[in-house]
């Protein structure tokens, strides 16, 4: 089977002891996590037993390789992140309020996960990729952006499938050229994962109808949005899905959306339904922030399975129109 891929920052996370601890005083930490929003999307790929490969960079030091085995025990090719000697690995502190937002002190931008070179992204190393999805996180400089660019346009130009999760922040919309770069990488997507908030940030009308009815007017095929402790919507031309969250405890919630957009992506790519996708997301979701640590709460079928069993009564809120 051909494979899925992504490309993008690697790093670790360090995440503080308890909830409210400041960065301004010394305190308990915990960690190194291995992270980074493609590198989780990628590890869930391959927990569920699909062909997975990630382009990204690392430094030459214990941060590193603690990604690239971690990649490389839960099955994802890593043949394409480069080990380079002038920087060193990405990494980020979060620390949680009192109300549960949480905090970030990232060292990313100066890191060798900007190190990405265009270069680095060609024909050979795309050869087998069947579907690229993009992490807007990882369009941090104009070079990236190319390398994301032209990894677009081979993936497609050899029939390939792009989905993109704009994980926009608000600093990157003021910038023109970052805005021009999401909505170029929005014309070549064929499933678009955004958060709720982002459904209207990229398209003109201010309701989520609206976007929704603009997107697809774009091309984009199908929307799924991700809507945290209120769960989940599928849109297709004909066809509207929702779910609610399912109720489990929350211990973390970074990186539930990579898990839930990299579930959905897999099993659309192992032939299930729009529902039984979502279903799984879903459920990839729900674990993904019942388990402390970024990559920590990446599961296999088995485990998507087994929550589903315990929790059928909430899998009934499904809405099928036209
Ligand atoms: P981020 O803010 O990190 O970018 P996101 O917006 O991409 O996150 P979320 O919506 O937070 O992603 O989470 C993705 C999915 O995970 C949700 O749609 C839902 O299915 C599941 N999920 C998230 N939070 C919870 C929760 N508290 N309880 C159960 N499921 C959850
Ligand atoms: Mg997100």
């Amino acid at each position: 089977m051909q494979s899925i891929m992504t490309m993008g920052e690697i790093l670790v996370e360090i995440m503080a002891g308890r909830k409210g601890q400041s960065f301004r005083a010394p305190g308990p930490l915990a960690g190194p996590y291995a992270s980074g929003a493609p590198a989780i999307f990628i590890d869930q790929v391959a927990r569920l037993g699909h062909p997975a490969a990630i382009i990204g960079c690392v430094g030459d030091d214990d941060f590193g390789w603690l990604n690239i085995d971690r990649l490389r025990r839960d099955g994802v090719d890593t043949s394409a992140i480069a080990v380079c000697q002038n920087a060193v690995t990405g990494s980020a502190f979060v620390t949680y309020r009192d109300s549960g937002e949480r905090d970030f002190i990232f060292n990313i931008t100066n890191s060798a996960s900007a190190q990405l070179q265009p270069e680095q992204v060609n024909q050979a190393v795309l050869k087998d990729c069947a579907h690229f999805h993009v992490m807007g996180s990882s369009l941090f400089s104009f070079r990236i952006i190319d390398a994301m660019k032209k990894a677009i346009e081979i993936v497609k130009a050899q029939g390939g499938t792009v989905s993109f999760d704009p994980n926009v922040r608000k600093e990157m919309l003021r910038i023109p050229e970052m805005r021009e770069a999401l909505a170029y990488i929005l014309e070549f997507t064929d499933i678009f994962l955004p958060s709720g908030h982002e459904v209207t940030q990229l398209a003109r009308s201010a309701d989520e109808a609206g976007a929704i009815a603009e997107i697809f007017a774009r091309g984009v095929r199908e929307i799924v949005v991700k809507r945290g402790a209120d769960g989940c919507s599928y849109f297709s031309a004909d066809e509207r899905i929702d779910l609610d969250a399912l109720p489990v405890d929350v211990a973390d919630p970074t990186g539930a959306g990579d898990c839930f957009g990299a579930t959905f992506i897999a099993c659309r790519r192992l032939g299930k339904t729009a529902l039984q996708s979502l279903r799984y997301a879903n459920a990839a979701g729900a674990l993904a922030v019942s388990s402390k640590g970024p990559m920590e709460g990446t599961s296999g079928f088995a485990g998507l399975d087994a929550l589903l069993a315990q929790q059928p009564q909430h899998l009934r809120h499904a809405v099928m129109e036209g």
